[in-house]
């Protein structure tokens, strides 16, 4: 009868058992956006947990920096537009029509 020539070391046998309760990390898909993300976890892609809102992703962000930039563009124009006409129209005519409301 074969038997192993030498007794397996704690490191062997302690190695072999490294892998042993290793297991597939659960994914699920979101709800939201179909991507992959894991349980019980706010979804990365959309920021989306249970049907709400929770994290602003980094999409957001760069919306939402583009948007206070348009937004800062749009009142700068506006303004340029504002200072625009006073120099072009009548100064003393919206004058008299801020003394009106007080
Ligand atoms: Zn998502």
């Amino acid at each position: 009868m074969p038997v192993p020539k030498r007794k397996t070391s704690k490191s062997r046998r302690d190695m072999r058992q490294s892998t042993k309760f290793i297991r597939p990390q659960a994914v699920m898909t979101c709800s939201q956006c179909n991507e992959p993300n894991l349980p019980h976890q706010v979804c990365v892609e959309c920021g989306y947990y249970k049907g709400r809102k929770i994290l602003n992703t980094k999409n957001d962000r760069g919306m939402q920096r583009m948007q206070t930039r348009t937004a800062a563009a749009q009142r700068a124009q506006k303004a340029a537009e504002k200072n625009s006409q006073h120099e072009g129209h009548d100064h003393t005519h919206h004058e008299g029509d801020d003394h009106s409301h007080e």
